[in-house]
C-alpha cells in the first residue's frame, strides 16, 4: 500500500488511478467535478489494433508517483486542488461485442453526467465518442453543446465494412441521431487521403466546420483556434472535446492505429487544449486511439496522452479559478 507523503518523490506503489486521484464508484459521485473512466475497447479499429491497452498506458504515463497534485508550472494552478477529480476505473466491456459495448459505455456516461459530473474518458478507439458524446447529450440535451474534435480523420463515414458502428463513423452517428448536429462540430487537424469527396460534400451539407492542416499551416494555429472558439460558442455555451491522438504527427505520436504524417506538434496540441478547456464550458471529453503496442521508444504517445488529459484538467481548473 502507498503511504501518503508530502513530496513528489518516488511513490510508485499505487499507480492504479489517473495521477493518483481517488478511486470512486460510478454511481456515487456526490461532490465530484470530473470522473475519469477508461474504455478498453478497440474492436472498432480498421488498421492497427491495441487501443484496448490505452487506458492503462495513459494512467501510467507520468513520473510523479501516486500523488494527486499537478500544479501547472506557468499558472501554479493545481487542478486536483481546484476540482474534485476521481477515477472510477474502466468499463468492463464484453470483448469483441460491438453493440453491447457501445450500449454499456453510453449507459455509464449517462449515469456519470446525470450526477452533474464531467466524464473524461480514456480510450479506446474512436468508436466510443458516439456513446461518450451521445451519453452526455442524453443528459445535457441533444443539440445543446458544441463538439470540438481533434483528428487527422473526419470519422464521418456512413458505414464501416457495412456496419454502422466503428472508429470511422462516430461523428456521422452523432449527427444523424441529432445528439450533435453538424453545425455544432468543429474539427481541427484533418489531412491525408480520407474521406472521399462524396463524404466531404455530405459534411459540407451538414455545416460542419473543418480546419484542415493546410488551412492551419497557411493561416497559423492561433487565428484558427480563435475562429474555432467563436464558432463553437455560437448559440451554445457548453462543449465536448474529443482528442484523437493521431491529430499529432506520428513522429511525436506513433502509438496509434491509423497514423497520418503531417500533423500538429505535441506542444501545439497541449497549448490549444488548455486554452479551449479554459474558454469553453467543458461538459465531457475523451482521449482516444492510443495504441501502446505501436508506441515508440520511451512510451512517447502514452506520455503525450497523459499530458493531454492534464492540460484539459488544467484549463478547466483555470476557468474555475477565474470565475471565483
Ligand atoms: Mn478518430
Ligand atoms: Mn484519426
Amino acid at each position: 500500500m502507498g503511504t501518503a507523503t508530502t513530496t513528489h518523490d518516488g511513490d510508485f506503489a499505487n499507480r492504479a488511478t489517473f495521477a493518483g486521484a481517488d478511486r470512486a464508484q460510478l454511481d456515487d459521485l456526490s461532490g465530484v467535478d470530473v470522473a475519469i473512466v477508461g474504455a478498453p475497447f478497440d474492436w472498432g479499429t480498421t488498421n492497427r489494433p491495441g487501443a484496448r491497452y490505452g487506458p492503462a498506458a495513459i494512467r501510467s504515463g507520468d513520473y510523479f508517483g501516486a500523488h494527486a497534485s499537478r500544479p501547472h508550472l506557468p499558472t501554479a494552478i493545481d487542478p486536483f486542488a481546484e476540482l474534485r477529480i476521481v477515477d472510477v476505473g474502466d468499463f468492463e466491456l464484453p470483448l469483441g461485442y460491438m453493440e453491447e459495448s457501445v450500449a454499456q459505455i453510453r449507459d455509464g456516461i449517462t449515469r456519470i453526467a446525470s450526477q452533474g459530473v464531467v466524464p473524461l474518458v480514456l480510450g479506446g478507439d474512436h468508436t466510443i465518442t458516439f456513446p461518450n458524446a451521445g451519453g452526455v447529450a442524453d443528459v445535457h440535451g441533444h443539440g445543446e453543446f458544441a463538439l470540438v474534435h481533434f483528428d487527422a480523420h473526419a470519422d464521418t463515414g456512413d458505414t464501416q465494412h457495412g456496419q454502422l458502428l466503428g472508429h470511422a463513423t462516430p461523428m456521422r452517428r452523432l449527427i444523424e441521431s441529432g445528439a450533435v448536429p453538424g453545425h455544432r462540430f468543429v474539427q481541427i487537424g484533418l489531412r491525408g487521403y480520407w474521406p472521399p469527396p462524396d463524404i466531404v460534400e455530405w459534411m459540407r451539407e451538414q455545416e460542419m466546420r473543418t480546419y484542415m492542416m493546410t488551412e492551419i499551416l497557411e493561416r497559423g494555429l492561433t487565428p484558427v483556434v480563435d475562429e474555432a472558439l467563436e464558432y463553437a460558442l455560437s448559440g451554445v455555451s457548453k462543449a465536448f472535446i474529443s482528442v484523437d491522438i493521431d491529430v499529432v504527427d506520428p513522429g511525436m505520436a506513433p502509438g496509434t492505429g491509423t497514423p497520418e504524417p503531417g500533423g500538429l506538434t505535441s506542444r501545439e496540441l497541449l497549448h490549444t487544449l488548455r486554452r479551449l478547456a479554459r474558454e469553453l464550458n467543458v461538459i465531457g471529453a475523451d482521449v482516444v486511439e492510443v495504441s501502446p503496442p505501436y508506441d515508440g521508444p520511451g512510451d512517447i504517445t502514452s506520455i503525450l496522452a497523459n499530458r493531454v488529459v492534464l492540460e484539459i484538467l488544467n484549463g478547466m481548473a483555470e476557468r474555475k479559478v477565474a470565475a471565483a
